[in-house]
């Protein structure tokens, strides 16, 4: 698997996992809610040109990017379905969006009077965002979503296909904050829809709401952490109403193993010192990959086995404390399964006091992503 590599740690991306996360999703929902499939961050790490082009195969229609310069790598790749940008784009870089069809997120009038003067050759699809809590970016106001709607009224430049909002609270114990959010973003629609009179696309969820409520998900539903095999959080996981298959894994290789007497250091600062007659396994992995040093202590597999990482984890190096002497190549598994053995990506963000979605996307671009 990882002869043309030239290195040998890599990830390992399960396609068909992504599928059945898709079709699990969308088996969920209504007959009318389609699925946007969120591949921002090069998929949250798993690679975006892969993941979208499984999630489009697996039932997806759209998909969505936080960047406009991510929606052009899946053009330059070929992918010609339609992709929403979350994130703001400068009205400068708005006519390679419109050339390319990629569909833009709006929410300041000025915004669309800068873009309408512009007089571009085609018109540029636009989703509205309203922010009903989750403060980031969006409209709050009714004054804020007349004066836009006036703006996109007058403009034959900007062309509004869809209206969303973002829920902060979705995958919480507690739901109040939600349903306020909820309450919020029904009035602003119901204003909405009594002053623009065209069909638009609504859209809410994320993978929390969705798995949660799908029946409220009105057009489309977002799904981003779970398409990866990921539960947004413990309440949700423990509902598991909804079965998912995790798509990622990391994988490395003993690249030397030795014997030490008792009294012997490893690594930088030289924290952990041998008690006994020891194995110890190094792995060509390191920071640099994006396994920072805060894993040391962290347990990786070997031949079935869990086995800690001793010492401090270097830029481009890992220690391990072996049971017993393995042959240079064996296969060291940081995330994922080995035999009756696994090693889940929740448990590397505990380890990390975070979230299980900041796991794929902090392992580097060093770490070739293998698909399966
Ligand atoms: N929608 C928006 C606007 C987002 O920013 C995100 C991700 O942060 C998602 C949907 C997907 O959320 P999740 O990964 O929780 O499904």
């Amino acid at each position: 698997m990882d002869s043309h590599l030239f290195r040998s740690t890599w990830a390992e991306v399960d396609l068909n996992a992504i599928g059945h996360n898709v079709r699990e999703m969308k088996n969920r929902l209504p007959e009318h809610c389609a699925v946007i499939a969120v591949v921002k961050a090069d998929a949250y790490g798993h690679g975006a040109e892969k993941v979208a082009e499984k999630a489009l195969d697996s039932g997806a229609t759209m998909l969505a990017v936080a960047l406009l310069k991510e929606a052009l790598v899946l053009r330059e790749a070929n992918i010609t379905d339609p992709i929403l940008v979350f994130g703001r784009v400068s009205p400068h870089d708005v006519p390679v969006a419109a050339s390319q069809n990629i569909i833009l997120t709006c929410y300041q009038k000025d915004w669309v009077r800068e873009v309408n003067q512009m007089k571009l050759p085609y018109p540029v699809d636009v989703h509205m965002k309203w922010d009903t809590g989750m403060g980031r970016v969006g409209l709050r106001t009714e004054e804020e979503l007349i004066e836009i709607t006036d703006e996109l009224r007058n403009s034959t430049a900007v062309n509004l296909t869809g209206v969303y909002t973002h829920f902060a609270t979705a995958d919480d114990t507690e739901f109040a904050y939600f349903e306020k959010q909820q309450r919020r973003f029904d009035n602003v629609l119901k204003t909405f829809k009594s002053i623009w009179a065209e069909p638009v696309n609504v859209h809410v969820g994320n993978s929390a709401a969705s798995i949660r409520f799908p029946e409220r998900m009105y057009d489309y539903m977002r799904f981003g952490i779970s398409m990866y095999g990921l539960y947004p959080s413990d309440p949700v996981k423990d509902e598991r109403d909804i079965q998912l298959k995790p798509a990622f894994s990391l994988h490395s290789r003993l690249d030397h193993v030795k014997w030490l007497d008792p009294g012997e250091s490893i690594s930088y600062g030289a924290t952990y010192t041998t008690e006994d007659e020891e194995y110890i396994g190094t792995i060509p992995i390191g920071y640099a990959d994006g396994w920072i040093r805060k894993l040391q202590g962290a347990d990786v597999l070997v031949d079935g086995k869990r086995m800690p990482i001793v010492g401090r984890i270097t830029m481009d190096q890992t220690m391990i404390k072996l049971d017993q002497a393995y042959p240079v190549g064996t296969q060291v598994t940081l995330i994922g399964k080995q035999s009756d053995e696994e090693i889940e990506v929740d448990e590397i963000a505990e380890k990390l006091e975070t979230i299980n979605y900041e796991i794929p996307c902090m392992i580097s671009e060093r770490v070739p992503r293998q698909y399966k």
